[in-house]
């Protein structure tokens, strides 16, 4: 059985200050919510979109995610991380897109074009549960 589903946990347009324990907090609660209503008793996984803005440490995400799922049963499902880049507008009008890593965004994080780093986030923030996989 496969649910699609797209709660937005966190909105594009907030600056989320949640901490991976929060965030695998609220996802392993919705991917429940969503695996309980459609009459499934196993989740087997988890497929995230991260807005690279988001700057997670996935291997903390994983780990926070092993807790909060003990016992319930999200417990032992896999996770899988997809990474949305960053689009960006500099001063200059240029739209960028920047790829790359949660860790050493903020060092690539600048004009394709001009390498202003003077930019306005278009998109790249936000995590949205994409799909779940339960039984
Ligand atoms: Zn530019």
């Amino acid at each position: 059985m496969r649910s699609r589903f797209p709660p937005r946990l966190c909105g594009e347009q907030l600056q989320c200050k949640m901490h991976e324990l929060s965030i695998a907090q609220s996802v392993v609660e919705n991917a429940i919510d969503a695996a309980e209503k459609s009459g499934a008793k196993k989740i087997k996984s988890i497929e995230l979109e991260i807005g690279l803005m988001m700057m997670v440490n996935p291997e903390q995400l994983r780990f926070a995610m092993e807790i909060v799922s003990k016992g319930t049963i999200a417990d032992g499902a896999k996770l899988k991380i997809i990474k949305k880049k960053v689009k960006a507008r500099c001063k200059n009008g240029h739209v960028s897109t920047i790829g790359g890593d949660f860790l050493h965004l903020m060092s690539s994080l600048s004009c394709t074009k001009c390498q202003s780093r003077d930019l306005e986030i278009l998109e790249g923030r936000g995590i949205i549960l994409k799909k779940i996989e339960a039984d």
